[in-house]
């Protein structure tokens, strides 16, 4: 009568050892197969005196469900396990690659338009953001009361300081630190009033200025020629429209053939063929004064751009909030 309890004993112990499928496997095959342990057990009941064979073959019967369950339940966890298991490496899953940052669209272009800059000769100089009404208008040639400053929806953080409009405050903070010759570009932040699908209360400029002996017009249209045939490509004409800036006199802005319909004429450049990318001038001798210098005898040019407008060109973006949303899937393809 004990052989059914100590094989049924000796199955789970053996049970309790078998650490994977393959040993749970072999046990079921040990056991329960055509020449198992029970199968065997089973086979013996007709060979067993008549009043045992009843409860005989009862109890082995009932072992080998037993063990059947036993069995099938461990192979069930051990197959679950082992597909959540930390050290479980599917070798044939295709790597993940973690996500990489990159340079933001409008840092990208900066940079390039720095670039460009930097060799053609030009220092890269910076400013602060929060600037004093008199570097942001009144040395630029800008009074107070002039209409001028209603070209410009300010910032005002208190009467005399605001959230500079333009990059042009570090033209006059260079000037006044350093004699001719003076060749900077002037990339950096600056703010507005403003908010549509062309304007954002904050966007970015990049200022130029040289100022030397005998500089002429010739040289700024020479300059920025050089400048657009990079950024764009050596195909892109562009044309200097008579304008107007306090600071700058003779004042010109700069269009660019419209980059999508190459002046054929389009919604992009609302049918004239012309893009305009940016402003330019020689600077006024009134702020040669301000800052000590000789109108005489130096004469100088000066341009401003805004890069989102330069980026939103190069890519063909028609919605200038789209920089600022920060949606990675619009940010990853540049
Ligand atoms: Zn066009």
């Amino acid at each position: 009568m004990d052989t059914i309890q100590d094989i049924q004993e000796q199955a789970f112990k053996e049970l309790e050892a078998a650490s994977d499928a393959d040993a749970v496997r072999a046990l079921s095959v040990r056991y329960l197969g055509r020449k198992g342990i029970v199968t065997q057990l089973l086979r013996s009941v007709s060979t067993r005196p008549p009043d045992e064979r009843a409860s005989f073959g009862k109890r082995a019967n009932a072992l080998k469900n037993r063990l059947n369950e036993a069995f099938e339940t461990a192979l069930k966890r051990l197959e679950v396990s082992l597909e959540g298991r930390e050290d479980h490496v599917d070798v044939t899953l295709p790597g993940r690659t973690p996500p990489v940052g990159a340079l933001h669209p409008i840092t990208q272009v900066m940079d390039e338009i720095c670039d460009i800059f930097s060799k053609m000769g030009f220092d890269v100089v910076e400013g602060p953001e929060v600037e004093s009404d008199y570097y942001n208008f009144e040395a630029l040639n800008i009074p107070k009361d002039h209409p001028a400053r209603d070209m410009q929806d300010t910032f005002y953080v208190s009467d005399a300081v605001v959230l500079r409009t333009h990059t042009s405050p570090v033209q006059i903070r260079t000037m006044e630190h350093k004699e001719p010759p003076v060749r900077v570009i002037v990339p950096g932040k600056v703010f507005r009033c403003d908010s549509d699908i062309t304007h954002t209360p904050m966007f970015h400029q990049v200022e130029g200025l040289l100022v030397d002996d005998g500089v002429s017009f010739g040289d700024l249209k020479g300059t920025l020629t050089a400048f657009v045939h990079q950024i764009f490509d050596e195909k892109t004409a562009l044309r200097f429209r008579p304008s107007f800036f306090p600071f700058t006199e003779p004042s010109a802005e700069v269009d660019i053939v419209c980059v999508m319909c190459r002046g054929k004429g389009c919604r992009v450049c609302s049918h004239t063929g012309w893009l305009e990318i940016l402003g330019s001038g020689m600077v006024h001798p009134a702020l040669f004064e301000k800052v000590g210098y000789d109108p005489d005898r130096y004469t100088g040019f000066a341009f401003g751009m805004g890069v989102e407008r330069i980026a939103m060109l190069k890519y063909g973006i028609d919605d200038i909030r789209k920089f600022f949303e920060n949606n990675a899937r619009f940010l990853m393809q540049f």
